[in-house]
């Protein structure tokens, strides 16, 4: 059996991250995968469509503190610095709303996440729907747009989760993907594919790792997976991992966040907005439809589907969710549009073993419990990924930190 001085299970940005910063310490590591590919959710599939498109993070969010903006400058990244949410409108049945209707959608939206903020600054622990105001017709718009940030349903978001996130700069897509970005900056690393590690023993000196192929030891690891598999508890744990610490994954879980992407014959013709959502004016209780327009000219039109609603798109086969999309589209761009659909590309992460889930939020009143994955377990186990970040959770520079910070830790134990 191999003994290792530091295993790190999971290749996404944070077992990366901790991989690279412990290349040249002299330590015997290892990286155990899952999957066949590094990357995680930061993955560009590129044959699909036959362009770069990101199923999972695309955007360099808080741009200005993202260390992948000074990786992309390095390595020639290309990425859009130039845009800005406030090209966000509305399309609904016929094409345009009238300017009074977007302002006051956007005005009541701005208003609400506005009071999030002050109640996250304040140090309130409370519900992201707190702060709705009941009846709005404008709430299933909010909900998509809380879905968008969160992966989960207002009801779902702690105020001070979010009010301890620091996001400065703006945030910037790249134009040949982040997931590809994240790939390329991992470039020469030795990851072991294929792997899924089932089981964990920590009840001796060392860690035994079981993993699909084989079992290993090591002094200490670096548990770098989706925390939504360990709530689901895909990994076994002798003994089992405390319980204050089992319960702090189940405050912080992840939501659903799904993409749809729709590539046409050509770009859409007649709109200079790169972010819209088609709504129904008519009152009736029909889901906005999310979309991401011509992005980087490219004849693409990408759909987020999050939260609740992601939920209940997941439990549909892909012919139901492209009826409920041409819907939206037609009356957004004309009937036409559903000559136009050359091919289509729809995102599993909630239903993928090795994800299952958007990203984390801690609920209402726990925000506290994000606090908890920062500390060692056993002078053994060392955690990291996006869950582990408190300013920069549910982002691939959070999920990247947390693996450096998760490296110098397990440097410390070896
Ligand atoms: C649709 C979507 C859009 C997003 N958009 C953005 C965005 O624009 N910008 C942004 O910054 N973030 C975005 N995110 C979030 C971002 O992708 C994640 O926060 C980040 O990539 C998480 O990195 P991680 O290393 O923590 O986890 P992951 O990337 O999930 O990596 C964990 C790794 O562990 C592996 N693994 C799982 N189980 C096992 C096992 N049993 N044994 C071995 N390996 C295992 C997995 O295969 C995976 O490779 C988005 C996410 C989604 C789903």
């Amino acid at each position: 059996m191999s003994h290792y001085d530091i295993a790190i299970i999971g290749a996404g940005a944070a077992g990366l991250a901790a991989a690279l910063n412990l290349k040249s310490s002299g330590r015997r590591v290892i990286v155990l995968e899952a999957r066949d590919r590094i990357g995680g959710r930061a993955f560009t599939d590129t044959s699909t469509l036959g362009l770069p498109f990101d199923c999972g993070a695309h955007w360099l969010h808080a741009a200005a503190q993202n260390p992948f903006t000074k990786i992309a400058d390095r390595l020639g990244a290309r990425y859009n610095a130039n845009t800005s949410w406030d090209d966000w409108t509305l399309y609904a049945r016929g094409g345009a709303v009238p300017q009074q209707v977007i302002a006051e959608a956007g005005g009541y939206i701005e208003q609400v996440l506005g009071r999030i903020a002050e109640a996250g600054a304040a140090g309130r622990d409370v519900a992201y729907s707190d702060f709705m105001e009941e009846g709005n017709r404008w709430n299933p718009l909010l909900r998509q747009t809380v879905g968008q940030i969160t992966s989960h349903d207002p009801a779902d978001c702690s105020t001070l989760d979010s009010g301890r996130y620091e996001d400065e700069g703006g945030d910037f897509p790249l134009e040949d993907g982040f997931g590809a970005l994240v790939a390329r900056h991992a470039a020469g690393l030795d990851v072991t594919l294929s792997t899924p590690v089932i089981h964990i023993d920590w009840s001796g000196p060392d860690v035994k790792i079981t993993t699909e192929r084989g079992t290993l030891r090591a002094t200490a690891i670096i548990l770098a997976v989706p925390v939504n598999v360990l709530i689901a508890g895909l990994i076994g744990f002798s003994p089992a991992l405390p319980a204050a610490l089992t319960e702090a994954f189940h405050d912080c879980p992840m939501g659903v966040s799904e993409k749809l992407a729709i590539l046409l014959d050509r770009p859409i013709e007649g709109t200079e907005h790169l972010h819209g959502d088609v709504v129904d004016l008519s009152g009736a209780a029909r889901q906005p439809f999310n979309l991401y327009v011509n992005p980087f000219g490219r004849p693409l039109l990408v759909s987020h589907m999050a939260g609740a609603y992601g939920r209940e798109m997941e439990r549909l086969d892909d012919a139901d969710v492209m009826a409920v999309a041409l819907d939206a589209l037609s009356e957004a761009f004309g009937a036409s549009i559903r000559k136009r659909v050359v091919k289509t590309l729809r995102t599993h992460w909630a239903s993928d073993p090795f994800t299952l889930g958007g990203y984390s939020h801690a609920k209402p009143g726990r925000a506290a419990s994000r606090l908890m994955f920062s500390q060692t377990v056993g002078d053994k186990i060392v955690l990291a990924g996006e869950h582990c970040s408190i300013p920069f959770y549910s982002t691939v520079h959070g999920a990247h930190l947390s693996g450096i910070a998760a490296a110098e830790k397990a440097l410390a134990l070896t």
